[in-house]
């Protein structure tokens, strides 16, 4: 049976479970950043990779809602904490303010860094390919 949990950043930032990592039947992990900025994200990132790491990780899915930054820094943390991973989700763009001003939609661009691509990879495939054979070759 597969097991999901979904939580907001805090409850990894702020310690509420001390090691999501220990929950051995985990397979579909979903965290939301919605509250989280640039100068936040790594911490949160931190910790979660550091629970598993400890522990060793069956998941399989994992969804990183509205997150400040997206880079490879990321990824490659990401592919080599969670081997078995075979779908993962991350999504910046739903931070962009569209609903208020233009001073609004530049400064939620200005708060988010939504892609390495195309400044450090030409295209998805490319980004694929280095991340991969970076671990497993
Ligand atoms: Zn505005």
């Amino acid at each position: 049976m597969q097991r999901s949990f979904i939580c907001p950043s805090h409850v990894v930032a702020g310690g509420l479970i001390k090691n999501i990592g220990s929950f051995v039947n985990l397979q579909d992990l979903k965290i939301s950043f919605t509250l989280e900025g640039l100068s936040t994200q790594d911490s949160v990132v931190r910790r979660l990779l550091d629970s598993f790491s400890r522990s060793g990780t069956n998941i399989r899915k994992l969804t990183l809602a509205e997150i400040p930054r997206i880079d490879s820094k990321l990824l490659d943390s990401l592919s080599l904490t969670f081997p078995h991973l075979e779908s993962l989700e991350m999504d910046s763009s739903r931070r962009i303010d569209f609903d208020c001003c233009t001073v609004c939609l530049e400064d939620s661009l200005g708060y988010m860094r939504h892609s390495p691509i195309p400044d450090y990879y030409a295209n998805t495939e490319k980004l694929a390919v280095d991340i991969s054979s970076l671990h497993y070759f």
